[in-house]
């Protein structure tokens, strides 16, 4: 999955979010990418969040949308990643050898990600007030 979040200089928030699905996956199987709220949810009052890695947990958890609710209650992007990995976790006690990311940006432009395998990597790019010098990194958890 290819998952955006963007906010322009007005707070207002957009994201997209684009997959070739699953490996090896069942003819006419809906992953996470499609269903709002699942692999993508933004409300432009709150913030945003993205999935990516095995939706049917995302699914079961409607992911996206719990950490825009868990920034709407107060937590942080980076927080709320981190309690929505925590919830997929607690659900797959057995086995967690599946890999989960999520990234999240809230309204006053700060930003988070979290995933359950080591090696997760998103990037944070902002122009605002660096028109010739961009401010960009790379977050690798
Ligand atoms: N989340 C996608 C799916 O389950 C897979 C991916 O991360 O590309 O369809």
């Amino acid at each position: 999955t290819i998952g955006m979040l963007a906010i322009d200089q007005d707070g207002n928030i957009a994201g997209a979010c684009t997959t070739s699905g699953m490996a090896y996956k069942m003819a006419g199987r809906v992953g996470d990418s499609p269903i709002i709220g699942a692999g993508l949810f933004v409300d432009n009052e709150v913030g945003g969040a993205t999935a990516t890695g095995v939706g049917e947990e995302v699914v079961r958890t409607v992911g996206s949308f719990l950490i825009v609710e868990l920034m709407r209650q107060g937590k942080s992007p980076q927080e709320a990643c981190e309690e929505g990995v925590r919830r997929i976790i607690a659900k797959n006690k057995d086995h967690t050898d599946f890999q989960i990311g999520f990234i999240a940006i809230n309204k006053q432009g700060e930003t988070g990600g979290y995933c359950i395998q080591p090696g997760f990597t998103y990037r944070t790019y902002s122009e605002v007030g660096h028109r010739n010098n961009p401010a960009s990194s790379y977050i690798t958890i």
